[in-house]
C-alpha cells in the first residue's frame, strides 16, 4: 500500500512564528485519496537536518511531499538538501530561468540575481509548474520513491499540488477513500455530548466520530472509510441523521457554518429583524453578525452601552433598576433588550451585561458572570451564565451564547 510522509521546512515553523497549515492540508488531501500519512517531519532550514528527515521518510513511505524552502534567499535550502540526498548536483535549467524572467517582465519588475537559484534543479529531476509564484516545484524519484517539493506559501502549495501532483498520486490511492464531514453543536459540554452518543463514539467504528471544541462550539467529525467517495458520503449521511436525532436542537449546523450564519439565515427565512444592546461584549455580537454578507437584510443595528448612563440614556433602562440590582443583573439585561427592541423597532433584541474581568468580580458576582437578555413578540427573558478563562474568551463565549439564544427564540 502506498504511504506518504510530509516534510515541512522552515525555521519559522519551529519558533512559533508560523503555524504549519500545509501539513494539515496535505494530510487531509492524501486521506481523501486513500493514501495514509505515515509520518510528518518539521525541519529547520538546514541542509543536514533536511537530509536526515528525507532519509527517515524514505524508510517509511513511497510518496514524500516536501513544502517550504524553495525561495530565492540564502536560508531556503530545500533544493540543495534534495540534491545532496539524491547524490546529484544542481543544474541550471535555462527553460526554467526563462519562465522566471518572464514572470518578472510581465509584472514590470526587475529580476534580481538571487532568483536565478530557483531555476536550479537536482540533475534528473523535473520541474512542477507554479502558476502563481516564481519558484517551480521539483519532482524527483529515487528507487521507486517519489519526492515532490512544493512552495511554502500555502496558496502556491495548494495550487501546485492540485495542478501537478494530485493526478499522479490518484493512481496510488488504495481502494479505500476517507471522507470527513462536520456537525456543529452549541449549548452543552463535550462530555455531555459524548455521553449522549455513547457507543457511536467507539474507537475503531466506521465512520469514526470524534469531537473537538473551542469557544463553546462542539464540533463532531464524522470520518468514513469506504471503497468510493459516494459510499463514504452515504455512510456519513446516515450517521448525520442519527446524530441529529439524538442531539436535537444542540446541533446548529454542518461543516464550516457559524452560529451567526445560521441565525442570519433563519432571520431572513422568517423575515424578522434584529437589534443588539451590548455591554460586556462591546459590539462583538454586531461584529459576528455583520461578518455575514447580506446581514443588512435582518440586522438593523445595535448599541454599545458600556456605562450606566448610556444604558439609561440610549435604552431607557430605569435608573432604579440599576440602583437596586446593579448593572450586571437579569432585570437590567431584560430592560436593555426591551429598550433596544422598542427604540430599534425590531422583532428581536438581544443584550449582554457581565463582568469580563480580569478584575471587578465579587463573591456574588464573579468574573465571567454574564446576563443575556432577550426581547421578542413572545415576551422577554433573561439568562444567567458564568463563563471561565480570560477576558477575550469570556467575551466571545458571551457573544456566541447570545447568538444561540436568538436561535432558540427563532425556533419557538
Ligand atoms: P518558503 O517557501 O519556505 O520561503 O515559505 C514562504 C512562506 O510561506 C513562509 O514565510 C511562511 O509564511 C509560509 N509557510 C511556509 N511553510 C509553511 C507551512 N508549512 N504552513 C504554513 N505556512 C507556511
Ligand atoms: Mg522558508
Amino acid at each position: 500500500m502506498t504511504r506518504a510522509c510530509i516534510v515541512s521546512i522552515g525555521n519559522e515553523l519551529l519558533n512559533g512564528q508560523t503555524v504549519d497549515t500545509n501539513t494539515a492540508w496535505l494530510t487531509g488531501r492524501l486521506a481523501e485519496m486513500g493514501i495514509p500519512t505515515a509520518a510528518c517531519y518539521t525541519m529547520p532550514d538546514e541542509i543536514e537536518e533536511i537530509v536526515a528527515a528525507l532519509a527517515q521518510a524514505e524508510v517509511r513511505a513511497d510518496v514524500i511531499l516536501i513544502t517550504g524552502g524553495l525561495g530565492p534567499t540564502d536560508d531556503d535550502l530545500t533544493r540543495h538538501a534534495l540534491a545532496r540526498f539524491l547524490g546529484v548536483e544542481l543544474e541550471l535549467r535555462t527553460d526554467l530561468l526563462q519562465k522566471i524572467e518572464d514572470f518578472f517582465r510581465i509584472r514590470g519588475r526587475e529580476m534580481v540575481a538571487a532568483n536565478r537559484v530557483q531555476a536550479r534543479l537536482p540533475v534528473g529531476a523535473q520541474a512542477l509548474e507554479n502558476q502563481i509564484g516564481t519558484a517551480p516545484g521539483i519532482r524527483a524519484e529515487k528507487k521507486g520513491t517519489r519526492f515532490f517539493c512544493l512552495p511554502g506559501v500555502p496558496s502556491e502549495m495548494k495550487k501546485m499540488f492540485d495542478l501537478s501532483v494530485a493526478a499522479e498520486l490518484q493512481a496510488f490511492g488504495s481502494d479505500q477513500v476517507v471522507v470527513s464531514r462536520k456537525l456543529r453543536c452549541f449549548g452543552t459540554g463535550e462530555s455531555n455530548i459524548a455521553q449522549m452518543l455513547g457507543d457511536l463514539m467507539r474507537r475503531g467504528r466506521n465512520p469514526l466520530i470524534n469531537c473537538t471544541c473551542g469557544s463553546g462550539v462542539i464540533t463532531l467529525h464524522i470520518v468514513a472509510t469506504a471503497p468510493s467517495r459516494a459510499e463514504a458520503e452515504g455512510m456519513i449521511g446516515q450517521d448525520r441523521t442519527r446524530l441529529c436525532d439524538i442531539l436535537g436542537d444542540l446541533v446548529y449546523g454542518f461543516d464550516d457554518q457559524t452560529l451567526a450564519e445560521v441565525v442570519g439565515q433563519e432571520l431572513i427565512r422568517q423575515n424578522k429583524t434584529l437589534v443588539t444592546a451590548e455591554s460586556c461584549t462591546g459590539g462583538l455580537i454586531g461584529k459576528l453578525i455583520t461578518d455575514i454578507p447580506h446581514s443588512s437584510k435582518f440586522f438593523k443595528g445595535g448599541w454599545v452601552t458600556y456605562s450606566n448612563q448610556a444604558k439609561i440614556r440610549d435604552l431607557s433602562v430605569p435608573t432604579g433598576l440599576i440602583e437596586t440590582h446593579g448593572a450586571v443583573s437579569e432585570p437590567v439585561a431584560i430592560a436593555m433588550a426591551e429598550g433596544a427592541r422598542k427604540t430599534g423597532q425590531a422583532d428581536i433584541a438581544v443584550s449582554t451585561t457581565g463582568i469580563a474581568g480580569p478584575e471587578g468580580g465579587t463573591e456574588q458576582k464573579p468574573v465571567g458572570l454574564v446576563y443575556i437578555g432577550m426581547a421578542s413578540a413572545a415576551g422577554s427573558g433573561g439568562f444567567r451564565h458564568v463563563f471561565s478563562q480570560d477576558r477575550a474568551t469570556i467575551r466571545l463565549r458571551s457573544a456566541l451564547t447570545a447568538l444561540n439564544h436568538i436561535r432558540a427564540v427563532l425556533r419557538d
